[in-house]
């Protein structure tokens, strides 16, 4: 079996679930070009957790984990079995993890995954993200990831390279701050050189781009699970609301 790519993909509003835009046909073309995995991980900014924990659910719910938006977007479900062996190897992969047979799919997985498998026919599960890891240590545990790919499991880093919801332009959402793209063009020129300690260091900083770094974590895991041979592209670029970064990065 050929190596199965990586992806990070930047998810910006809950509301794309819904939505119909340049960025989630981007991801439906996106999924009918890479192979079919045999199941995804995904690493969403949205499941923090103390400890690393791998989710072992049959049939894992559809978490709505936000407030303030319309009742289509909770009646969303995706309705995606969990592979738990492959759950389960997952977790003897990654060292003092723990299996979770609680969580489900927050919506920093399936707002993303309604697009790319429509059908929800793809076995899904995620692996959290540990608060107390420093950003070495979660680039470490995307390497730990790496394996799974050999066996057709996609890993799908879902978060945003800048996410500031304080500063968001609601008068003009087409403009983009010039921290903004200054800081997503430092990471695209990191992630291309493989500068692991300049992403490294991006994450432990904070910054106007990264004032929490849950959202940037994900792309960590990626970068990790990612190789030198890896051909890398971008199959979306943009920026919303001045201070959000929808890049998407695949490694392939
Ligand atoms: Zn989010």
């Amino acid at each position: 079996m050929s190596l199965m790519p990586v992806l990070f993909v930047g998810h910006g509003s809950p509301m794309n679930a819904l939505d119909t835009n340049a960025f989630t046909a981007g991801l439906h073309e996106l999924a009918k070009k890479i192979p079919k995995p045999q199941a995804i991980l995904c690493v969403s900014a949205h499941w923090e957790t103390q400890g690393t924990q791998v989710l072992y659910h049959a049939a894992p719910p559809t978490i709505h984990d936000f407030y303030g938006f319309p009742k289509e977007l909770f009646d969303v479900q995706y309705p995606v079995r969990g592979p738990l062996s492959i759950a389960h190897e997952t977790q003897k992969l990654l060292p003092g993890s723990a299996l979770n047979e609680k969580w489900g799919l927050d919506h920093g997985a399936w707002s993303v995954l309604v697009h790319m498998y429509p059908h929800a026919d793809i076995p899904a599960f995620q692996v959290s993200l540990d608060v107390a890891k420093t950003p070495e240590q979660h680039v470490e545990a995307g390497r730990h990831l790496r394996a799974l790919r050999e066996k057709g499991v996609l890993i799908l880093g879902s978060g945003n390279i800048v996410h500031n919801l304080k500063v968001l332009n609601w008068r003009e959402p087409q403009a983009v701050y010039e921290w903004t793209k200054d800081f997503d063009l430092t990471v695209k020129k990191a992630l291309e050189e493989r500068d692991e300690k300049t992403l490294e260091r991006l994450a432990a900083e904070t910054s106007l781009a990264v004032p929490t770094p849950e959202h940037y974590w994900p792309l960590l895991y990626c970068f990790g699970a990612s190789q030198g041979s890896d051909r890398i592209s971008y199959p979306y670029e943009g920026y919303e609301m001045g201070s959000l970064s929808m890049r998407s990065v695949l490694w392939s």
